[in-house]
């Protein structure tokens, strides 16, 4: 966040402190609600919206090894072919002026940064960890960046917003539905059942497709309905190094045994996969 900020479209951020829920306005390095409440800028410009208890009891968030690891993969094209497709939608969408876009587990910020270079939006990135949040603040300075945890209640005003993202993240499609404005939109991409099959199958001995798509329109099916749906696939000869990082940016737990496996390979072929659905929310 610049001091050019104050020329921008209003953003649409609430207080988290529980109960509160009033509009956040820009004061000099912080934000407050008319209650008083008050929230500092960090040095690298995001804020800290994270309350004490949506505090995970270990480190929130993805450890900076797997935020870093994701921004090399992209860095090198591995993944580009997803996120272009994510903000070709995103893009192309029939939205206000200046929409609210809200991107829900932004990581280290390059999907909302695309589409903020590809149309003029008032950006927010939610994501749980300090570190992702703090990459992409450092990254993408004219945009806004947020630590919140987004599985909860989201720090938005009701009806505020034209476009809610989600990559690969979590979600509570009531808190969705809360926030977006009437014609907005929820687009959302989950690994599609292939999605680093091969992978899988080194790691775990066995390649099995994990079909998400019917639980998550069966999550979303009293808030929203699905307007359009579609998947984007590639395939990549990965070397070791590539391998690694793809681990490390999105397996959890058993990856000091799921390294050795891999540290064993040069190359394989991987493919990365990703099912998109594009949701409008129910009158
Ligand atoms: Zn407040």
């Amino acid at each position: 966040m610049n001091p050019s900020q104050s020329a921008k479209p209003r953003l649409p951020l609430a207080c988290s402190v529980r109960d509160c829920g009033l509009p956040l306005e820009r004061r000099e390095r912080t934000f407050g609600c008319s209650h008083g409440h008050s929230y500092d800028v960090a040095r690298s410009g995001y804020l800290n919206l994270l309350q004490p208890q949506d505090r995970r009891t270990r480190a929130a968030g993805d450890a900076k090894a797997a935020v870093e690891a994701r921004a090399r993969l992209l860095h090198a094209g591995i993944g580009r072919a997803i996120v272009d497709a994510l903000v070709e939608r995103a893009a192309a969408l029939d939205l206000q002026p200046d929409p609210p876009v809200v991107d829900l587990g932004s990581g280290a910020g390059d999907a909302l940064a695309a589409i903020a270079r590809r149309r003029p939006i008032a950006g927010i990135g939610i994501d749980l960890s300090t570190a992702a949040v703090e990459h992409a603040s450092r990254r993408f300075p004219d945009l806004t960046w947020v630590v919140a945890n987004a599985d909860r209640r989201l720090p938005l005003m009701d009806r505020s917003v034209e476009l809610v993202l989600s990559f690969h993240g979590r979600r509570n499609p009531a808190e969705c539905a809360r926030v977006l404005a009437p014609g907005g939109f929820l687009l959302v991409a989950v690994p599609a059942p292939d999605d680093l099959i091969e992978l899988r199958a080194i790691v775990q001995g066995h390649g099995i497709e994990r079909e998400r798509a019917n639980r998550l329109l069966a999550e979303h099916a009293s808030h929203f309905t699905l307007v359009e749906r579609s998947t984007t696939r590639e395939r990549r000869l990965l070397e070791r190094a590539a391998l690694l990082d793809l681990l490390r940016g999105t397996y959890r737990g058993e990856r000091a045994s799921s390294a050795a496996r891999v540290t064993a390979l040069t190359r394989v072929e991987v493919t990365l996969a990703s099912d998109f659905f594009l949701f409008a929310p129910r009158g």
